[in-house]
């Protein structure tokens, strides 16, 4: 089949690559001239294991190629998927502004019937919406349709994750809206992959209560992260103790710093906004508190490092290892690990920070911060580290080599993932989220022992 793909970010390339590779001829279209001239060359502009080797196979195979005209993308295609941004606004509400200016420029050129399938995540009642825009302004009329099919795929994983989703949602007004769509996604269907089929507004509601869902899966953990703190409990072995029932499940459940990026801050907020305007409180209600409880865990992450260090910030030297929202990822949209390095500088601190591939995002947004090429050259005489984005190259640091370039040996593992007794045997305070601090090591003999004692 002959697609477009509108709008070539991190999801709109990811899927004009795979679908190019699962057969199609794929055009890909965005506003950017300079995004379309990097994916012509085999370039992804953004980090993501597995897409440009990807990418470059199916431009030589002739399979996909990027424009920036709208009328060139009309006329190549029956399908067009809509994957542009819908980044957050004020109150908020999501911007739907690139949503409508890419449909407004689709529809004048589209002369015959087609399907206009949106991918990106929006509230409820825009596909409906955006069909009378798109009908309004198109040559063909009410034979162009409108579908949404919302995109669960993470970034890390969106090569892997598009080849086999858990589940394809079509959101629908048409049997042959249905039909096309089961044809776009033939190969994954056969393979085993679920189609669910169901109304515009239900596949747009799926995408934001799914996001809703783990969002509120983090905060419930990291709320009790809290209490663990001030009751002297851990969270860790308390994490563990859940995960290990099956209705519970451990996924998502890891305590820390929280949720970040481009994708579930901004779509729970956008969710609430929308509850709100609906009327529905209790949902507008549950979200404002996972927002508030994320949040939360990084003002407490500042507070651990003020404490570490005294209890003042200002001319103390700290590292931070990890700047992107999350490891396998370039992308520091609402990165947890940057805004503590902006609460770090606001209180005076001089912050050397690291990150094996999230360096050149993070400091067009925060230019202040000190860019070091290595994990000993960001902790040279730090009064702390910080281990705030969980890479797994930091789980291989030598706590002992690191001892050795560091002022103070003070560790802040915001993500619970280093080997804790490790670094507590090479001399290191180490504090972890949702711990009182144990300076023995984990309470787990405590636990043991008290049951023994009953
Ligand atoms: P992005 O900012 O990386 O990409 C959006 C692209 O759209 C940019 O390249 C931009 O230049 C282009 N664009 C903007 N206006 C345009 C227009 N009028 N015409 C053509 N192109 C235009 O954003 P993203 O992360 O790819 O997210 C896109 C949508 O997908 C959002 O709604 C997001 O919530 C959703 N989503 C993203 C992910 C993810 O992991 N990034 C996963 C699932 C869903």
């Amino acid at each position: 089949m002959r697609l477009t793909v509108i709008g070539t970010g991190y999801l709109g390339l990811t899927h004009a690559v795979c679908m190019a590779d699962l057969g199609h001829d794929v055009m890909g279209l965005d506003l950017d001239a300079d995004k379309v001239e990097r994916a012509r060359n085999g370039e992804a502009p953004f980090f993501e294991p597995g897409l440009e080797p990807l990418l470059r196979k199916n431009l030589d195979a002739g399979r996909l190629r990027f424009t920036t005209s709208f009328a060139e993308a009309a006329d190549f295609g029956g399908v067009h998927f809509l994957c542009v941004g819908t980044p957050e606004a004020a109150g908020g509400r999501a911007d739907l502004r690139h949503v409508h200016a890419a449909a407004d420029a689709l529809a004048p050129h589209l002369w015959r019937p087609c399907l206009v399938v949106g991918k990106s995540t929006v509230p409820v009642g825009t596909a409906r919406n955006l069909a009378a825009r798109i009908r309004e302004r198109a040559p063909a009329g009410d034979s162009t349709d409108v579908a949404w099919n919302p995109e669960f795929l993470r970034e890390g994983f969106a090569v892997e994750d598009s080849f086999a989703p858990d589940r394809l949602v079509f959101g629908v007004t048409s049997q042959r809206s249905a039909a096309l769509l089961r044809h776009v996604y033939a190969k994954l269907l056969d393979g085993g992959t679920p189609a669910l089929v169901m109304d515009l507004e239900t596949a747009e509601l799926v995408k934001v209560s799914a996001n809703a869902f783990l969002a509120t899966k983090i905060s419930f953990i990291n709320a009790m992260a809290e209490i663990c703190e001030k009751a002297g409990a851990d969270v860790v072995c308390l994490a563990d103790a859940l995960a290990r029932d099956g209705r519970i499940g451990g996924r998502f459940l890891s305590p820390g710093l929280g949720f970040g990026g481009g994708c579930l801050p901004k779509d729970i907020r956008a969710f609430r906004s929308t509850a709100r305007e609906l009327g529905a409180e209790s949902v507008a209600n549950l979200l404002g508190e996972v927002d508030a409880i994320n949040l939360g865990r990084r003002s407490r992450v500042t507070e651990l490092a003020r404490d570490v260090v005294g209890g003042c910030l200002a001319g103390r030297r700290l590292a931070v290892l990890g700047l992107a929202f999350k490891p396998e990822s370039d992308d520091v949209r609402d990165s947890p690990s940057l805004h503590v390095c902006g609460q770090l500088l606001r209180e005076g601190a001089l912050v050397s920070v690291h990150d094996p591939v999230a360096m050149g995002n993070a400091a067009l947004v925060q230019p202040a911060l000190r860019y070091a090429s290595s994990v000993s050259e960001a902790a040279a005489d730090a009064d702390a580290v910080l281990h705030l984005t969980e890479w797994t190259d930091y789980r291989a640091i030598d706590p002992a080599m690191l001892a050795a370039v560091v002022a103070q040996r003070n560790m802040i593992d915001a993500r619970g993932a280093l080997d804790e007794a490790a670094w507590r045997s090479a001399g290191w305070a180490f504090r972890v989220l949702g711990r009182r601090g144990h300076p023995a090591g984990p309470p787990v003999r405590a636990a043991e022992e008290l049951s023994r004692r009953r």
